[in-house]
Parts: C-alpha cells; sequence; structure tokens
C-alpha cells in the first residue's frame, strides 16, 4: 500500500516483514473518521507470475482490513483517543 498523507503506521518490532501492516487510515471512506486497521495483504511473486496467478510482481492478489483497538503482535493500545473518550468521568450536575 502507498504512503498516503494522514495516514499513521504502526511502527511495530514485532511485525512480520511482509504481507501485513497496521495503519490508521480512514479505509472505507468513513466520512473522514480514522480509526486502526490490521491490513492483511498478499503481493504477487515471480512464482505466482509463473503460475499464471499475477501480471506483475507486486499485484495485490488478497487483501483484507478489520478493525483492531490493540496491536496484535506486541499488545500496544492503538486506539488511545477512543479510549480516554470512554474513561473520562461523566461531570455531576448536582
Ligand atoms: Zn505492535
Amino acid at each position: 500500500m502507498n504512503q498516503t498523507i494522514g495516514y499513521k503506521y504502526h511502527n511495530c518490532k514485532q511485525l512480520p516483514e511482509k504481507d501485513i501492516e497496521i495503519v490508521y487510515a480512514d479505509f472505507q471512506d468513513n466520512a473522514g473518521i480514522k480509526q486502526w486497521w490490521l491490513h492483511l495483504y498478499r503481493e504477487a511473486t515471480e512464482k505466482d507470475l509463473m503460475d499464471d496467478e499475477a501480471d506483475i510482481i507486486g499485484e495485490i492478489l488478497f487483501s483484507n482490513i478489520i478493525v483492531i483497538s490493540f496491536c496484535p503482535f506486541c499488545g500496544k493500545l492503538l486506539n488511545e483517543l477512543h479510549f480516554t473518550k470512554r474513561t473520562i468521568p461523566r461531570l455531576r450536575t448536582t
């Protein structure tokens, strides 16, 4: 996936080097609402070309996204904004 302005990537030492990224973006054109996503994908290799599975190397053969709050590799809480909002005590009205 190309680097896009306004997108953030979780810089994780435990993240596999290939075919997975954790990105903060509005992936589904969600009215500009950004969330943390686990993006799983597979880029075509030379072998896929030989097997007639792809036309060019680097072509995305598979791609799927899942909304996440924590990094599934290092356990870091990513969605701090969301967390903060839910834990702010309500103001007393009396
Ligand atoms: Zn991580």
